[in-house]
């Protein structure tokens, strides 16, 4: 085994563990305070005074004003 082979096993060892931790949702995700709603982007809990104002609300307000801005261009 020579060190490109050694560097590309590493590489690849790194790109599991990053793949692995990513795809681990963030503990706050289980403790949502609504059940079902929170933020299909970043899976963060929709307030639920944002809930109050547009009931089908599917994305928190950052993920929301994201997306309008890249609709409008
Ligand atoms: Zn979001």
């Amino acid at each position: 085994m020579d060190i490109c082979d050694k560097a590309k096993l590493l590489e690849q060892q790194q790109r599991n563990i990053a793949l692995a931790r990513a795809l681990q949702r963030p503990p706050q995700v289980q403790q949502s305070i609504n059940d079902e709603a929170v933020c299909e982007d970043c899976f963060a809990p929709i307030p639920a005074a944002r809930l109050a104002v547009l009931p089908r609300a599917n994305r928190c307000i950052d993920c929301q004003s994201i997306k309008e801005r890249h609709e409008q261009g």
